[in-house]
């Protein structure tokens, strides 16, 4: 089951609001660079290579940051030149949902389509294999599925095989369920390096973090949920949000304050 913590990110440092361009441009090829990757915090690398977090334990919160490689990662010399998506276009917001799907998912996918609107997923390998049909169901209502793993971990402390193997666990198990390429991944708790874009690039997927976190995951009450949405909601917004009782029942009064505020919602495309 999840937890409430997890949260490796310095809650001290505030979400800039970072606009990067909305069309992210593609480098089909990192180029190889004589540069040495700065060496702060390098860990040493006798770690296992699987995460210890066996299970989605986590859940994205403050700032989606890119940290240093751990040592001795075989590709720490090749820099990627990936840059990720953090916006949308201008007047468009896009819900994204991560960490399903759960055995909420088919309400949430109900309330969706009361509001007759289309987010974007983010499902880890292992739930997507616990719920294949919640997947299928997503696709079928025409929603975009993202990536976000297989287990969960902080793909930070990994070296760049033992991300590599998490990221091809996990998409296996869910580009079976998706006719779709899929082509969008979140690294959990927007926590990725230098080695995370390479293992992204390689797989032709454009990473996806975000510029809004309202904590949903922080409160059981929907009112406050739909009231942090709404107080944070400007134009491009791509805001992050799970598979949770109370954010579903807040999204339709997040989905309406947002229309009346003039914005489409929109899917994170490719
Ligand atoms: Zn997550």
């Amino acid at each position: 089951m999840m937890l409430l913590t997890g949260c490796e990110q310095d809650s001290t440092l505030e979400v800039p609001h970072t606009f990067v361009t909305e069309s992210p441009s593609v480098s089909p090829e990192p180029t190889a660079t004589a540069s040495p990757v700065p060496s702060q915090s390098v860990q040493p690398s006798s770690t296992p290579a699987a995460s210890p977090m066996k299970e989605p334990a986590g859940f994205e919160t403050g700032l989606p940051k890119e940290e240093a490689v751990v040592a001795e990662s075989k590709k720490q010399t090749k820099k990627s030149e990936l840059k990720p998506i953090y916006s949308v276009g201008k007047g468009k917001v896009a819900i994204t949902i991560d960490d399903g799907p759960t055995k909420y998912t088919a309400e949430l996918l109900k309330v969706l389509r009361e509001q007759n609107t289309h987010v974007t997923f983010f499902f880890l390998g292992q739930n997507a294999a616990a719920f294949p049909q919640s997947v299928t169901e997503a696709v079928y209502d025409g929603h975009e599925i993202g990536y976000h793993s297989d287990t969960h971990p902080q793909m930070t402390q990994m070296t760049y095989d033992a991300q590599n193997l998490e990221f091809n666990s996990g998409l296996s198990k869910l580009v079976k369920l998706d006719k779709q390429p899929v082509t969008l991944f979140r690294p959990p708790y927007g926590a990725y390096n230098n080695d995370t874009k390479l293992v992204t690039e390689e797989h032709h997927m454009q990473m996806v973090l975000w510029n809004e976190d309202p904590q949903d995951w922080a409160t059981n009450d929907p009112s406050q949920v739909v009231k942090s949405v709404l107080a944070q909601v400007e134009s491009g917004s791509i805001i992050v949000m799970h598979d949770h009782p109370s954010t579903i029942a807040a999204l339709p009064g997040i989905i309406k304050g947002i229309r009346s505020k003039g914005y489409t919602l929109v899917t994170v495309t490719h």
